[in-house]
């Protein structure tokens, strides 16, 4: 039996992702190999590398001036890579989750970080609003969607110096404004692909801007130069995630996608307000993920977590559990899960709300 995927990532991919990935791993593109096999410098795999370029720049409507790159080491790399490539002295951290605190110890290696703000004292339950980012920073760096807490950034902040921004999970949900950017990263795996490709946004006017020594394969310039084939690319993940900007942009493309997204949230959102048995852990609807909804059990039935989870589980829907640093749980609800899977999870929550 399918199941409701909820997992926050690697996570639900849509089945035309899933249909066109075994048909390239059986035969690629006409080519008698197996993407599995196929060699990146073969005629065949350029022009999926090319065309998976071109369709985020359609997607996304990214600027003249930009280019994107796909590379290896998770997002997690680009914490390090980003301070290393754009900073020279000083840069800036919105500090809104676990991820944009990693991202924030990385940079001080470098350099000296101001945290203009953070919500780590309430547990990250909110955005940070009102705060001041040093016009001398180098930029100013945000994580648009924290996956792990549950919130978003809704506007795209509007600052005095570059903007860097980890989209890793809610890149292709929800059109973005590009050119208010200076670099956008992504980890494939919540929204794109399988793991093991990073897409990155870069303006390329930022770069050459700092003194130090950059390690060849972990300088931007290097990947844009060689078209982000300096050494071998994740071939067989560059593929799949071709797949699913092919299937995205089938379906409206990014537009119809947060439209889609906004009324999966929606749903979802109105049963744990109206339900007895859970609460939101983010009460501000502004800040509210449309991508990772974050919900426990209310007080006076903490003891039904565990049983509410096999009742989940016993209807086909997984990965709910929340990530542990804040417990309950969390229905990642990326652009793959359909409706019914949202539908799914209400039906079951009413149910087990009458049972108990
Ligand atoms: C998952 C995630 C990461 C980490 O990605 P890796 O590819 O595992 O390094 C970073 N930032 C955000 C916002 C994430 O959701």
């Amino acid at each position: 039996m399918k199941k409701h995927n909820f997992y926050a990532g690697p996570s639900i991919l849509s089945q035309y992702t899933i249909d066109k990935t075994i048909e390239g791993i059986r035969d690629f593109a006409g080519s008698g190999l197996s993407v599995l096999e196929i060699s990146h410098r073969s005629k065949e795999f350029i022009a999926c590398m090319n065309e998976t370029i071109a369709l985020v720049k359609e997607l996304l409507d990214v600027p003249s001036g930009y280019q994107v790159i796909f590379l290896g080491g998770g997002a997690s790399l680009q914490f390090a890579m980003v301070p290393m490539n754009l900073m020279n002295s000083k840069s800036a951290y919105l500090n809104t989750g676990e991820w944009a605190n990693k991202a924030l110890k990385e940079a001080k290696l470098y350099g000296e970080v101001t945290e203009v703000a953070s919500s780590k004292e309430s547990n990250y339950n909110y955005i940070p609003k009102n705060y001041v980012v040093p016009s001398d920073a180098d930029y100013f760096h945000v994580t648009t969607n924290n996956t792990i807490f549950g919130t978003s950034l809704k506007s795209d902040p509007d600052v005095p110096v570059p903007l860097v921004a980890d989209m890793s999970s809610d890149i292709f949900s929800r059109p973005v404004d590009v050119s208010k950017y200076s670099l956008i990263y992504a980890g494939a795996q919540k929204n794109l692909g399988p793991a093991g490709v990073t897409v990155v946004i870069i303006k390329e006017s930022v770069l050459g801007r700092v003194n130090r020594a950059i390690p060849t394969m972990l300088d931007y310039r290097t990947h844009i130069k060689a078209e982000s084939m300096f050494n071998t690319p994740p071939v067989f993940a560059v593929y799949a995630a071709q797949q699913t900007l092919v299937w995205l942009k089938g379906l409206g493309g990014v537009k119809a996608m947060h439209k889609k997204n906004t009324e999966k949230a929606r749903m979802l959102y109105d049963e744990i307000d109206r339900n007895k048995l859970f609460v939101p852990t983010i009460k501000d609807e502004e800040d509210r993920s449309i991508m990772n909804i974050c919900f426990v059990m209310a007080d006076g039935y903490k003891e039904l977590e565990k049983p509410f989870s096999e009742f989940a589980k016993s209807r086909g829907i997984v990965g709910i559990e929340g990530h542990r640093s804040v417990g309950g749980f969390r229905a990642s609800t990326y652009n793959a899960l359909p409706v019914e899977s949202i539908t799914a999870l209400i039906d079951a929550m009413k149910e087990f709300e009458s049972k108990n």
